[in-house]
């Protein structure tokens, strides 16, 4: 039978690269967005998937989200919790609305997906749950002191869920991506890119399918020992 993945955010970046590895893997996948209609539509026309619009920061959205899913698929094999926005400005001169924001997507997200689809992994006693955080959720950026912070406890939510999920079968994991060309880090000029990529070991910014990479392989078998765990896809950026 073959395997059903949710994926949050996927109708652009990392989320869309993600869902066509799934997809390529014989995976059936589950293309969420919120205001990227046409791309999730197309892609999931691509991938033979369904594109599903839901708000992650809703928990009544992401109820109704997670109801349809299960009701037409019967389980869901593995999530990642992928959606995030940034918001980027020195700390005092953030609105308190852009602080709320941060927060509801980047961790409200990652809790509303997860405590839905919970129960059905802990009933069929399997589960995989992939969470994408960020290497300045492990080591902090000035100018994105918000977006670190909502980050870091994408990280602490992840060690603590894999010690409570572990004895039911459930692997909870963490990507940690570095610098990686989307449409988040398009405000970047060419100069600010040749000047970040001085400080990445391997001598490139990172591609949204380095991070699906690592994504595929924390659902795949292979990685059945490893729960718990912050992986790091940033060229060496942070060590
Ligand atoms: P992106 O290209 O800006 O894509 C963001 C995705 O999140 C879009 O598909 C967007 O969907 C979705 N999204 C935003 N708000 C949402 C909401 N309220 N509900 C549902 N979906 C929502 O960003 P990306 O670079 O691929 O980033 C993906 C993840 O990687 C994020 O968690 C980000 O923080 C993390 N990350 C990125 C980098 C990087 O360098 N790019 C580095 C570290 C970590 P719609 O367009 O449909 O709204």
């Amino acid at each position: 039978m073959l395997k059903t993945v949710l994926i949050t955010g996927a109708s652009r970046g990392i989320g869309a690269a993600t869902a066509e590895l799934f997809a390529e893997n014989g995976y059936t996948v589950i293309i969420n967005y919120n205001s990227s209609r046409e791309k999730a539509l197309a892609l999931a026309e691509k991938t033979g998937g369904l594109a599903i619009k839901a708000d992650v920061s809703s928990s009544e959205e992401t109820d109704w989200m997670i109801s349809e899913i299960t009701e037409r698929f019967g389980k869901i094999d593995v999530l990642v919790n992928n959606a995030g926005i940034s918001v980027t400005g020195l700390f005092d001169l953030v609105s308190d609305e852009d602080s709320r924001r941060i927060f509801d997507i980047n961790v409200f997200g990652v809790l509303n997906c997860t405590k839905k689809v919970l129960p059905h992994m802990l009933r069929r006693k399997y589960g995989r749950i992939i969470n994408v955080s960020s290497m300045w959720g492990q080591t902090g950026a000035s100018c994105e002191v918000h977006y670190s912070a909502a980050k870091a406890a994408v990280i602490g939510f992840t060690k603590a869920l894999a010690k409570e999920v572990g004895p039911s079968g459930i692997n909870v994991n963490c990507v940690a991506p570095g610098m990686i060309m989307t449409d988040m880090t398009s405000c970047y000029t060419e100069e600010e890119i040749n000047e970040i990529k001085e400080d990445i070991p391997l001598g490139r910014c990172g591609t949204p399918h380095d991070i699906a990479e690592t994504i595929l392989f924390l659902a795949s078998e292979r990685s059945s020992y490893i729960t718990g765990q912050i992986i790091g896809v940033n060229g060496g950026m942070i060590i």
